[in-house]
């Protein structure tokens, strides 16, 4: 099965309680398809860099099975440019900067070879763009998940509302869950988004884990709990591209699959965290997801006899 993934490649500044990082690669199609391309050979990538993106991080993609033939490379433009702080709990940040740079002129153009993919996986992006990729493929994927963060809902509601209608999965986290509906609930919040197009939604909710809705159905992934968390940034795009790697290498989409590739998700989310930017990413094994895997399972099976 094949899947494209749209998103940013970028630098990043970044300041957590433990620690701050100048100028790292980072980006959420970055993340999405580090975590992905553990399941799946065929990552087709849509997205766009500057003259500054370093050419050991291009390589170590391709050495991964990416494929970057929609990644648009601008000579004379910087690449996109974000620097975030962290609060003390680790699980709210501040964007302290948001330099478009590239991205301000960006307008992807899905390859002919990327034609006919199974999967979508729209990285979080301006909404319009989004929107233009999946209006660009001929034929419609089997599943379309969409990523967005609060940015957006700030200063593109409406494109993004637009985008909602055509996608089969939303992920955002609590905070975005509720600005987006209005709701408090996230019960209520989960009734109010799947009216706006998608059938299914996960709501992320940082080292408390993240709920799954579907109709009227919710099921909960637990978040490992961590003795070191060094930097969650990019935590929510490897979710995404373990859920959506999962998915795509079992070609199934139904809900109890969902389940199995949210626990799938959540383990990759936590290997990201342990060191800063995608470089824990790089360094994981088939046994290590496989190692944490099992300790998810751990964590939450449990027999109970009622009398
Ligand atoms: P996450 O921590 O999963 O929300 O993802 C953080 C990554 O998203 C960082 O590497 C940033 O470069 C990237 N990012 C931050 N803001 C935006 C934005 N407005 N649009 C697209 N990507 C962004």
């Amino acid at each position: 099965m094949s899947l494209i993934t749209v998103g940013t490649m970028a630098f990043d500044a970044i300041q957590t309680p433990f620690g701050k990082v100048d100028r790292i690669v980072g980006g959420s199609a970055t993340y999405v398809a580090y975590a992905a391309s553990n399941f799946i050979n065929d990552v087709k990538q849509i997205s766009i860099i500057g003259n500054d993106f370093p050419a050991e991080e291009i390589q170590s993609l391709e050495k991964r099975g990416v494929n970057l033939d929609g990644v648009e490379r601008v000579a004379d433009k910087k690449s996109f440019f974000w620097s975030g702080k962290y609060h003390m709990d680790m699980n709210t940040r501040d964007t302290l900067v948001t330099d478009l740079n590239v991205l301000a002129d960006f307008n992807p153009i899905v390859p002919e070879s990327y034609q006919g993919s199974e999967f979508l996986m729209l990285g979080n992006l301006m909404p319009k763009l989004q929107l233009s990729v999946i209006n660009q493929l001929k034929v419609k994927p089997k599943l379309i998940v969409m990523d967005t963060m609060n940015f957006w809902m700030d200063i593109a509601l409406d494109d993004l509302k637009e985008v909602l209608k055509k996608v089969d999965v939303l992920l955002v986290n609590d905070s975005e869950a509720r600005q987006l509906s209005g709701e408090f609930s996230l019960v209520k919040a989960s009734r109010k988004i799947m009216e706006m197009g998608p059938q299914f939604l996960i709501i992320k909710k940082g080292e408390h884990g993240a709920l799954l809705f579907h109709k009227n159905h919710v099921f909960h992934a637990p978040a490992l709990p961590l003795e070191e968390v060094f930097d969650p940034t990019g935590a929510g795009d490897t979710f995404a591209g373990g859920f959506i790697g999962h998915i795509a290498k079992t070609n199934d989409i139904s809900f109890d699959n969902m389940k199995t590739a949210i626990i799938v998700g959540s383990a990759l989310a936590s290997f990201c965290v342990e060191k800063f930017g995608p470089e824990r990413m790089k360094e994981i094994t088939k046994e290590d997801i496989d190692a944490r895997i099992s300790e998810f399972v751990q964590l939450v099976s449990f027999d109970i006899d009622l009398v």
